[in-house]
Parts: C-alpha cells; sequence; structure tokens
C-alpha cells in the first residue's frame, strides 16, 4: 500500500513535469530560442554594423547578379529590364584620377571602389589595355550601382585621345576603344590689360602658352614686361585644336593686336602660295628681324652700353661692352638670332657664358648667367629665340642680370642701336594675295570691342572662309 503510494506519486510528478513542458515550456523554450538569436544578431551588430546594412540592401534586391556574371543571357526578362532600369536611376558616378605611386587598384580604392571591381575592370578590357602602363594624370569616371557592389560603366582616360570605355549591356560587359581626332576651332579674343599681361590672358580663359605665343610674335619689337600697361587691349585670332572637349595645344596665332596709349602693333599670320609663312604688319613689312630687340622678358635696363663707364664693383672708368638686363634668377635667355654655339663655359668676371656665331660676322656674348640648357655645347646649332640659359649672378655681379654683348667685324657695338633688319616684306606679286588674305582678319580684330568684359567666341563666317585660303598651304 505504502509502495503503491509511491508509485502513484512518482507518476503523478512525472505527469505534471510533462504537462509543463509540453503546455507551458514550448512558449517559454521558445522564447530562450528567441532570445538568444537576437543576440546572436546584436553582437554582430555591433562588430560590423555596416555590413549588416549592406546584407539587408542586397536581399532586399535579390542575390548579387554581379557575383554571378558574366553569364550570357540570349533575353532579357521584363523584371531584368525593370531591375536595370531601377539601377541606372539610382546609378552615381565617381571621378578618380591616377596619382603619383598609384596603380589603378589604389586609385580605385581612394574613391570607395573594391577590389573585386577593380578586378572586373581589368579582366573586361585586358584585350585593349593594360593597367600596368597607367601613369600619373590619368582620369578615370566609374558608374556604380547605390550599393557600389555593381559595375554599370566605365571610363579610362589614358590620354585626350585614346579613351577605354566599359559599358554594360543588361548582364554582359562591353569593352571598347574609344580614339577621338583633334578638332581645330578659331576663336576670337580681346581683353583689357588690368594688372599683368597674364591675368589679362587669364581673364579670357587662356593659359600660358598663348601668352607665350603672343610675346613671341611682338619679341622683335617690344618687351612686354615693360611695354604694356593697364588700359590697354588685347586682341588675337587664334587656332585652338580639340580633342573632345579638351584643349591639346594652340594652333597658329592668325592675327594679334596690342593697342597701347603709345603704341598699337599689329600682327597677321601669312604664308604665299611659294615660301615659308610668318608674321606681317597690315602693310607687308615683315615682322621677323635678323636679330630680336632684346634677348631675354626683362624688368629693366640697368646699365646701358657706355663706352666710358665708371665700374660699379671696380669703381674705374672700363668701357661697357653691351647693355645690361635686370630679370629674376632663372629667366629664360633666348638667342638673339639663327647661329652656332662658339663658347660655353665660365669666364672670370663673366662667369658662365656663352658666345654666338651669327650670318654676316656677327656674334653675340651672353653673361653671368646661373645655368645653360641642358645639353647645351660647343658647335650646336641654335635657333632665334631658342631658349640658350637662364639669368644669374655668376662672376663679377651685384645681382641677378644678363649681360648682353653684340660684335660686328670683332668690334663690340651698342645692341640698342645696331641696324636690326628685318626680313624681306611680303613680294609685289603676292600683295594682292595677301591683301586679300588679311583684310577679313584685320576688320574681325576692329570688330571686337571690348568695355571692362574679356570677349572669348568662336570665330564667325568671314574669318572661316578666309582660313580655308590657308589651308594646304
Ligand atoms: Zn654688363
Amino acid at each position: 500500500m505504502r509502495l503503491t503510494g509511491y508509485v502513484v506519486l512518482g507518476v503523478a510528478v512525472l505527469v505534471a513535469v510533462n504537462l509543463y513542458a509540453f503546455v507551458w515550456g514550448r512558449k517559454s523554450l521558445r522564447n530562450v530560442y528567441r532570445t538568444s538569436q537576437v543576440d546572436r544578431v546584436r553582437e554582430s551588430g555591433k562588430k560590423k554594423k555596416k555590413a549588416g546594412v549592406r546584407a539587408a540592401v542586397v536581399r532586399k534586391r535579390g542575390p548579387n547578379r554581379f557575383l554571378r556574371m558574366p553569364r550570357a543571357i540570349t533575353e532579357r526578362t521584363m523584371v531584368e529590364q525593370e531591375e536595370d532600369a531601377l539601377l541606372e536611376i539610382e546609378a552615381f558616378t565617381v571621378h578618380g584620377r591616377i596619382r603619383r605611386g598609384d596603380n589603378l587598384y589604389s586609385s580605385l580604392k581612394r574613391v570607395g571602389v573594391n577590389r573585386l571591381l577593380g578586378d572586373i575592370i581589368v579582366r573586361t578590357l585586358d584585350h585593349l589595355y593594360n593597367f600596368r602602363r597607367a601613369r600619373p594624370g590619368q582620369k578615370l569616371k566609374i558608374r556604380l550601382s547605390q550599393d557600389r557592389q555593381r559595375l554599370l560603366g566605365f571610363e579610362y582616360q589614358a590620354s585626350p585621345g585614346e579613351i577605354y570605355r566599359i559599358v554594360r549591356r543588361g548582364k554582359k560587359l562591353l569593352a571598347m576603344k574609344v580614339t577621338r581626332p583633334v578638332v581645330t576651332r578659331i576663336f576670337e579674343l580681346a581683353a583689357p590689360v588690368k594688372s599683368s599681361l597674364w591675368a589679362t590672358f587669364k581673364s579670357m580663359g587662356e593659359d600660358g602658352r598663348l601668352l607665350a605665343a603672343f610675346t613671341a610674335i611682338f619679341s622683335w619689337d617690344l618687351n612686354l614686361y615693360t611695354d604694356v600697361h593697364p588700359g590697354d587691349v588685347v586682341r588675337l585670332i587664334v587656332e585652338k585644336q580639340f580633342q573632345g572637349d579638351e584643349l591639346i595645344r594652340y594652333g597658329r596665332v592668325l592675327a594679334a593686336e596690342l593697342v597701347g596709349k603709345r603704341k598699337r602693333v599689329r600682327a597677321f599670320w601669312y604664308r604665299p602660295p611659294a615660301g615659308s609663312g610668318g608674321y606681317y604688319d597690315e602693310q607687308g613689312n615683315s615682322l621677323h628681324r635678323m636679330l630680336l630687340k632684346a634677348p631675354l622678358r626683362y624688368k629693366r635696363i640697368s646699365s646701358l652700353f657706355d663706352p666710358k663707364r665708371m665700374h660699379p664693383v671696380l669703381h674705374v672708368i672700363r668701357a661697357h661692352n653691351g647693355v645690361d638686363y635686370a630679370a629674376p634668377q632663372g629667366t629664360p635667355i633666348w638667342a638673339v638670332a639663327d647661329g652656332e654655339v662658339v663658347f660655353v663655359g665660365r669666364n672670370r668676371a663673366a662667369g658662365k657664358m656663352i658666345v654666338l656665331n651669327h650670318e654676316n660676322n656677327v656674334r653675340s656674348v651672353y653673361m653671368h648667367m646661373h645655368g645653360y640648357r641642358r645639353g647645351l655645347k660647343k658647335g650646336d646649332k641654335v635657333r632665334q629665340r631658342q631658349v640658350i640659359g637662364y639669368v644669374g649672378a655668376t662672376g663679377m655681379a651685384t645681382g641677378p642680370h644678363l649681360h648682353y654683348g653684340l660684335k660686328i667685324g670683332g668690334v663690340y657695338v651698342d645692341p640698342m642701336k645696331h641696324n636690326r633688319t628685318r626680313r624681306p616684306p611680303v613680294a609685289p606679286k603676292y600683295r594682292a594675295d595677301f591683301i586679300h588674305c588679311i583684310t577679313p582678319l584685320s576688320g574681325t580684330l576692329g570688330s571686337l570691342r571690348t568695355g571692362d568684359k574679356p570677349i572669348r567666341r568662336p570665330a564667325g563666317a568671314t574669318v572661316l572662309k578666309t582660313v580655308k585660303k590657308y589651308r594646304g598651304r
């Protein structure tokens, strides 16, 4: 009886425990399970919140199709097309540039594009471009889906005229090379001089290369450091060469003008039907002279040619056999005429010196130079306005300047007074052609009436028609 009582009690306890486990316990067990899962999510959320968010985005859009690439498809479903359209709407473009020490991957990383996409780019363009050839300055453009997981497009500008492109067509990525031809466009420019010539060219949206060309055209007659003043006006008609929208270089300056208070100079490029081209004034006189007005752009003349000068360092009467041009150290020095190098080296008080031999027994001498043009040596041929060295203060000099001397028939002459013969004018038989060619340019220069604001516009029909005549010459 006692035993029976224990057995009944035991069975009752078992039933109670089982009932608890099956009826109430299930709920609580589920709770325990749930809690542990939430904890796990929280934990991973703490550690890599970004990954969690990205995973969620991916799930929302379906599996990462990018990873399944490339798989050829023959037909695009409506859904796919819709998805593509959606991706395109949400897409964004990232611009980058190869920097010094960069490769494609590091420059992509800098703009937040992962290595996987880098691999896809390299592989897709593999047969067209080797990214080991990547050089600093090259530009890239990448189009991505908003989650940055999918490549929608890529463009790599190896040079302004050489572009490698990846475009997406459904699930396929297509690679292509695009070459852009050089296109010449002509512009009419004008601006008032406010401070410097450099600032004037900048105000027209042009750069130092055009300023250099402009300076070169007038350097036979003007020193643009000292002969240009605020209130003067600069006008040009110039060829500009583009690849796409990018300016590659300037072509010919077809016409140029500087209107100053005291001086007005005009230059027209003209090439006769036979012979070489050059710059002329409106009367057909050549602007080219045998010798440049000065062998550099200078700030001021610090000492003139003077056979009886008191020497500034030695304080004795000593002939000054040339002209001293004060200019900042490093200013380029030009050969005053075509010629041959007969001396390069140090010469005591003269410091670093160059002597050039020209036609008609003329020699030019350059002293106190900081350095010579790299590689220049005795016997080299030089062209007029070619850089031969740089302003310095070597030898006996009180500051950076160029001493420039000119010898004719072995005797020093005053370079400022020396007759600087011009090249011959337009030949009489080409005179009508010359007038015909420059009249529209001259008229156009005159029509560029700039007030306070610069003018920059594509050339009109008159100019374009004239320039057609030059083509092929
Ligand atoms: Zn001197």
